[in-house]
């Protein structure tokens, strides 16, 4: 892809020999040049008529008149130089530069060859005009003009194209150093995590026998009691990171999905007790639903998923699963539910390990649910669903 001076003349060259470019084109064009001036300001007024006409285009001028009276001055030198030339090193670069332009103020590429579409149909009407007064042979100079043209819009269409190899370059290397940077968090928390576990393990031992032991105070067994909570809610803290860390390697079954499913939550119903979540499932497609899955991770995906919907449609909160079967252990299961769903901005996050927006949450369920999908070859999703708040889907194929 060019970037330096050299590197465009080469290509502008390539492309004056691929058109068919030669001396006579060169000469056709400077002969032109003092026939066709005239025309430039009505073409230049007809170029940003149209651009002001659409919204697309129109956005882009942000400055008002001044600007437009700037822009209408470059789009003068423009035509001047087309009709100029010469068409070696010096050309090819000043038109790479307004390639890359076109690219830097946010045009679309569609709206970048449509817009030389309009300046072309407007020079070769010119030419057609000066050739009924046969002032120009309009044959030889449309043939002349339009290869120009197209070699301009093939700049612009490189010009695009390095723009988008840059931003894909520069996506790749955040992609790196973001990994970098989890592969570090995660490696300095797993090692805490397994360091701490027996410390936990002796302090959940001492705490079940310091209850025995103060059974009859009341203050000091409910105090106690919230050190239990903190205390689980620790050990289920570590076992998040084991699992996240822990290399995931599938133990494949064939298994019901609906019962599956069902399983799932009726284990939970006792943790929510206190909701009075309403549910509604839906079974479509092939019945029963046979999916080849690793049973213990499909629970743990599954679960994550009713748990976060349970908490963010609160406690009379609505939540719907929809399971659509296809057969051939392909499957699509959302869950949504009637909460606040996801912020913009938050979307893109929420299946970062350690992305959470609770206090007491470890960031890591919807990371592990969605490498445990990826290890069985499907894709886990977010979207806003009919009931207002969240639908998180996932496929298996
Ligand atoms: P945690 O539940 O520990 O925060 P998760 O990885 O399961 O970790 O979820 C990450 C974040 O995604 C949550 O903190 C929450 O902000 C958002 N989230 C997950 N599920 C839902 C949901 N059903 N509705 C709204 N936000 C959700």
């Amino acid at each position: 892809m060019p970037s330096h001076p050299d590197d465009v003349a080469i290509v502008y060259r390539n492309l004056q020999k691929y058109v068919g470019w030669s001396d006579f084109d060169a000469r056709v064009i400077k002969e032109l040049r003092g026939e066709i001036q005239p025309y430039f300001q009505a073409m230049i007024d007809d170029f940003y008529q149209t651009i002001n006409d659409h919204d697309f285009t129109r956005c882009i001028i942000t400055g008002g008149e001044d600007q437009i009276s700037r822009l209408k001055g470059t789009l003068y030198q423009w035509l001047d130089s087309l009709f100029s030339g010469p068409y070696g090193a010096e050309f090819a670069w000043s038109r790479w530069r307004v390639g890359i332009r076109h690219v830097e103020i946010g045009l679309h590429q569609a709206y970048a060859i449509a817009a030389m579409g309009r300046l072309r149909f407007s020079i070769n009407e010119a030419i057609c005009a000066l050739g009924k007064e046969q002032r120009v042979d309009a044959a030889a100079a449309i043939g002349s003009i339009n290869k120009l043209l197209d070699i301009d819009l093939a700049l612009i269409d490189l010009a695009y194209q390095r723009k988008a190899m840059e931003q894909l370059h520069v996506a790749a290397q955040e992609k790196v150093q973001q990994a970098e940077r989890l592969a570090s968090i995660g490696q300095m928390v797993t090692g805490l995590a397994h360091e701490s576990r027996n410390a936990l393990q002796r302090s959940q031992a001492s705490l079940e026998a310091l209850l025995l032991d103060i059974e009859d105070r009341p203050d000091a067994l409910a105090q106690a009691r919230h050190i239990q909570v903190a205390l689980d809610h620790l050990h289920m803290l570590y076992e998040e990171v084991r699992s996240y860390a822990a290399p995931i390697v599938l133990e494949r079954e064939e298994i019901d999905a609906e019962k599956l499913i069902n399983l799932v939550w009726e284990n939970l119903k006792p943790s929510w007790s206190q909701f009075q979540t309403q549910v509604e499932f839906h079974y479509r497609g092939l019945a029963p639903c046979i999916i080849n899955v690793d049973r213990y991770r499909m629970i743990q995906v599954l679960t994550n998923l009713f748990q976060n919907a349970i908490e963010a449609a609160g406690a009379q909160g609505k939540i719907r699963c929809t399971v659509t079967c296809h057969g051939n252990s392909q499957v699509e299961v959302a869950i949504e539910d009637d909460g606040p769903g996801i912020a913009d901005g938050v979307a893109k996050k929420i299946f970062e390990p350690f992305f959470t927006t609770k206090s007491k949450g470890t960031g890591l369920g919807l990371a592990i649910a969605q490498r445990i999908m990826e290890a069985h070859n499907g894709k886990i999703s977010v979207s806003r669903g009919e009931l207002g708040g969240a639908r998180f889907s996932f496929q298996l194929n």
